[in-house]
């Protein structure tokens, strides 16, 4: 993203898997940035954002765990700011960005794996009932092809931490209006209530997590609470390509969002769904 002169990236995981449709860019090509904006510490978000600040001298903001693995991988201190929520920061002359807690999708839990699909139980379950003995995180149950092996050695190889650190979501304030960014489909309703930013870019995966339990409904559903919450002009999905087949894959086409246009025209009419690719230009606010 960039505001006049400044450049923020939000995240920093774009070197994915060969079988991922390729991004267009390595974070080791960035030869300029100002900060990073990191939403949680999972390798899928955090991974590059080390090269980053090393080559260019861009100040990552991100939980304390996002600060450790940034050490861990040789980045200055001086160049690591650490949020949990609450902070404002000035990115800019006319720039500031407001850091609000967050909630990671519940990745315990089952997910839908098309945006309409409904998704239900799990509720009221503590973390020994979240996390029985064995249970596997980063590959659906089965998976043992040769494509989820190359997946699992890409993980292994990317910089991250089992963690999330503690998500985090951003509002970032700009003289022409502001700009809501998570990372990962959960929400604390009574924290993004308040903000009303004029846009706002919403993580569409797994199993979204509303006030500290998993959604009894659909993906779509969940798009269309937090976008009525937060009532932008203009909405864009994240999260929700195909980043790493066979763990993931693609509601990005006008077909699986189908059902995402029809829950906002309804609960959120007038609100504008922005559907772009990868590094394709677009005007956030006029
Ligand atoms: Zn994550």
């Amino acid at each position: 993203m960039t505001v006049d002169d400044l450049v923020v990236y939000l995240d920093a995981y774009m070197d994915r898997v060969p079988s991922a449709p390729p991004a267009g860019l390595s974070a080791l090509d960035v030869d300029h940035t100002d900060f990073v904006l990191v939403g949680h510490s999972h390798f899928d978000h955090l991974a590059g954002a080390e090269h980053i600040a090393k080559n260019t001298g861009a100040r990552n903001i991100g939980s304390n765990e996002t600060a450790h693995v940034m050490l861990d991988e040789g980045v200055p201190q001086e160049q690591l700011l650490r949020a949990q929520g609450g902070e404002h920061f000035r990115l800019s002359d006319t720039v500031t960005v407001r850091v609000y807690p967050n909630l990671h999708s519940c990745i315990w839990s089952t997910a839908a794996e098309n945006p309409g699909e409904i998704a239900a139980g799990d509720y009221g379950l503590t973390e020994d009932e979240r996390w029985p003995p064995g249970r596997r995180l980063m590959m659906p149950d089965g998976a043992d092809s040769e494509g989820a092996r190359v997946a699992m050695e890409h993980v292994e190889s990317c910089t991250g931490s089992h963690e999330t650190g503690g998500a985090l979501a951003y509002l970032i304030e700009t003289p022409e209006g502001s700009i809501f960014y998570h990372d990962t489909s959960g929400c604390w309703t009574r924290v993004i209530g308040d903000l009303h930013p004029d846009v706002a870019i919403i993580a569409m995966a797994g199993r979204p997590n509303v006030d500290g339990e998993p959604t009894q409904g659909s993906l779509t559903q969940f798009g269309g609470r937090v976008t009525e919450l937060l009532k932008p002009q203009m909405l864009f999905l994240g999260h929700h390509d195909a980043w790493m087949p066979p763990r993931t894959r693609d509601m990005t086409t006008e077909e699986a969002l189908a059902p995402v246009r029809e829950e906002l025209s309804r609960v959120a009419p007038g609100v504008r769904l922005a559907n772009v690719d990868y590094l394709e230009g677009t005007r956030l606010l006029a």
